[in-house]
């Protein structure tokens, strides 16, 4: 009996496409908004009351802080500068929190406790990290702003425990968001994308085609007399030939292609960008590299697919049901070959 197929699988990942990227930034943008409007709020109460007692240089302040901070808030609406405004507002809290303990008074110790906080639940790892070690040294080393020394080694230890304590836990919320976020759109058999991710990208891309986007084809696969293989090797070997299988799809497809598992011993490949001619002359190359290329003690393993270009102005759930109606007729014509849908 043939072992090549037993593998561990436990390397078998997904392209890093079909993982859902970790660029969601929805709880930072809300953290960053939330703190931004009340820091505005506050802050220009602060800058009135001192441009009427007179404290223009505290009132200055203040409205350098409001208009900062106003600024990273309108650059946070637009998603694709998301990245650009968590980083500037980290700078600004960070510039606030400096200017206003050494220029205005010694309560900004107390926002700069805060604003260390924040840091390091709104900021990439070493980013809050490098920032809040700017404001302990600088504020450390203002020894104006405290009575005694205990006050100052009262400070600088709160705020690197603060630090430390917060950076741990949003080390660890990040690592359950990614695992969370995984395991809701990967297969756990195989590693290949799943229905709800593959629902997700062929709606976005229907969606996009109506508004002129590139093109995209689609191949469906299903194993060829897959029963076969449980009844005579069982279950688990079954289940193997389904993880090598997506092994061989996974290190033979394009970067930017999608790879799911519809369910059972079913398969979608989106390829995108590629339009009908192109996938006419280059689909039945990859049908035939891949078929057989997964071997059981019985037999190389085959599959049937069908394929269809996504048209203009087309549902995503027609799209796939015409590359269905393909793999129907390739498996009722003999099997182990790709048909393009015709209609
Ligand atoms: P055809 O060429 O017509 O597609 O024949 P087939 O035997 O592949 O088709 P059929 O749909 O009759 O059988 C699919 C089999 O796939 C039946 C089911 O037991 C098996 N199967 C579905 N999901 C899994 C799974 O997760 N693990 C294993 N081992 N088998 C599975
Ligand atoms: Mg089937
Ligand atoms: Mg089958």
């Amino acid at each position: 009996m043939t072992t090549e197929f037993l593998k561990d699988t436990s390397t078998s990942v997904n392209s890093a496409e079909d993982v859902p990227s970790m660029s969601d930034r929805s709880l930072e943008m809300s953290i960053i908004f939330w703190i931004s409007s009340v820091t505005i709020v506050v802050i220009s109460g602060f800058a009135v009351y001192r441009w009427q007692t007179d404290d223009s240089g505290g009132a200055a302040v203040n409205t350098l802080i409001v208009s900062m901070v106003a600024m990273v808030l309108m650059l946070s609406r637009y998603p694709r500068h998301s990245a650009l405004a968590i980083k500037l507002f980290g700078l600004t809290t960070c510039s606030a929190a400096l200017l206003s303990s050494l220029l205005v008074s010694n309560n900004g110790l107390l926002w700069a406790l805060l604003v260390l906080l924040v840091n390091t639940l709104t900021q990439t790892r070493r980013w809050a990290l490098a920032l809040n070690a700017v404001v302990i040294v600088v504020l450390t080393a203002a020894t104006q702003l405290y009575e005694s020394l205990l006050q100052q080694v009262s400070w600088t230890t709160v705020a690197i425990l603060i630090t430390s304590f917060a950076q741990l836990s949003t080390d660890q919320l990040r690592k359950q968001r990614e695992l969370l976020a995984k395991q809701a759109n990967i297969d756990p058999l195989t590693g290949a994308g799943n229905r709800r991710l593959m629902q997700k990208h062929l709606q976005d891309l229907a969606t996009g085609r109506r508004s002129g986007e590139r093109s995209a084809t689609l191949m469906v696969f299903d194993l060829d007399n897959f029963k076969e293989v449980n009844d005579q090797h069982g279950h688990e070997t079954g289940d193997r030939v389904l993880i090598e299988f997506v092994r061989s799809v996974h290190s033979s497809q394009r970067g930017d292609d999608g790879f799911y598992r519809m369910g059972g011993e079913e398969f979608v490949m989106l390829l995108r960008g590629m339009n009908e001619t192109t996938a006419r002359a280059y689909l039945p190359g990859l049908h035939q590299r891949l078929s057989g290329q997964v071997k059981t003690p019985s037999g190389a393993v085959e599959f049937s697919s069908g394929a269809a270009t996504l048209r203009q102005g087309e549902d995503w759930s027609n799209w796939l049901a015409r590359a269905d109606r393909a793999l129907y007729t390739a498996k009722n014509s003999g099997r182990n070959q790709i048909l393009f849908c015709e209609d």
